[in-house]
């Protein structure tokens, strides 16, 4: 049996498009009889106490998890383990750019806009000994392709660009990237569960992976909510977490009905939901929120429920 995992980073509390995806990840995990896992995803964009808020609010919607929690800054030691491996195979190199030099750098001949123009890739052992001296270096992946093709779910084949992109950044710790591939395959995950931001990570992700010699797990980037200028649900669009939500007197089942309802499903519960789900019937669109409305929805039907 497989698992699928919610990953949050724990910057604050969980809004409607955190747990819309948590509940997504939760029902494709479940409708495939697979675990469903917690990772904290804590290397950095740390809030204090926001770990302790998102679990419970994943608890009060009800969405239930196995295994235990795992948190990446505990886990550094495995993360560096696996960077000493890729540098006796030689596909590791350090990188002094600052974010400056890598704009100016411009793109390489036939690389992609925005890849790495692999300015530190072919450096002498003297002008690393140089550059070190005035910045500390990130260590970065000696790519072997300039692209990588991956299958998801929804999105189907789907290829794009992997450059020599950061294993451990120059402060020290651990990237995204590193941790999430090493997370995945360590944890027996075989199926990632997240927004589409995230779908021109996933190639760097799985050929991470594969030189790794991991499976690659099925990809479902999900369409994410947005407020009604397209930009990402956030604060600042008023009222979008379930901690400013249910102050207003709403229960959190009540939201995950509005939940379910965005995602076409039926809203009574999230076993009925999932009793229901079918991957091929999803909404492929972003949902987009409007936070003032969907609070006075819940809160008449709250009164209602009186
Ligand atoms: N921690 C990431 C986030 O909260 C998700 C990473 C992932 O699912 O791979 O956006």
């Amino acid at each position: 049996m497989g698992a699928g995992r919610f990953a949050p980073s724990p910057s604050g509390p969980l809004h409607l498009g955190n747990l819309r995806t948590a509940i997504l990840a939760w029902l494709f995990a479940r409708s495939t009889q697979r675990d469903f896992l917690l990772r904290v995803e804590d290397l950095d964009r740390v809030r204090s106490g926001a770990e302790a808020t998102q679990i419970a609010e994943l608890e009060a919607v009800g969405l239930n998890f196995d295994g235990t929690i795992l948190r990446q800054s505990e886990r550094f030691g495995l993360y560096f383990d696996v960077v000493e491996d890729l540098k006796k195979r030689n596909l590791v190199y350090p990188c002094f750019c600052s974010r400056k030099d890598i704009a100016e750098a411009g793109s390489a001949p036939h690389a992609a806009p925005g890849a790495y123009p692999g300015t530190c890739r072919n450096l002498s052992p003297d002008e690393r000994e140089a550059k070190a001296k005035i910045r500390p270096a990130a260590l970065r992946l000696r790519s072997e392709v300039n692209e990588y093709s991956v299958h998801d779910v929804l999105a189907g084949k789907y290829t794009s660009t992997v450059d020599d992109f950061v294993l451990v950044r120059n402060d020290g710790a651990p990237a995204y990237n590193l941790a999430v591939v090493i997370d995945d395959a360590l944890s027996g995950i075989d199926q990632v569960v997240r927004g589409d931001d995230l779908l021109s990570s996933a190639p760097r992700q799985a050929y991470l992976a594969s030189l790794l010699g991991y499976q690659i797990p099925d990809y479902v980037h999900v369409a994410l909510a947005l407020n009604s200028k397209g930009q990402r649900l956030a604060k600042r669009d008023g009222a979008v977490t379930l901690e400013e939500i249910t102050e207003h007197g709403v229960r959190p089942a009540d939201v995950v009905a509005i939940l379910l309802e965005s995602l076409g499903l039926p809203s009574t519960s999230l076993q009925a939901a999932l009793e229901a789900f079918d991957p091929a019937n999803l909404p492929r669109e972003p949902w987009i929120v409007e936070p003032e409305k969907i609070v006075q929805q819940l809160m008449s039907q709250a009164s209602r429920n009186r």
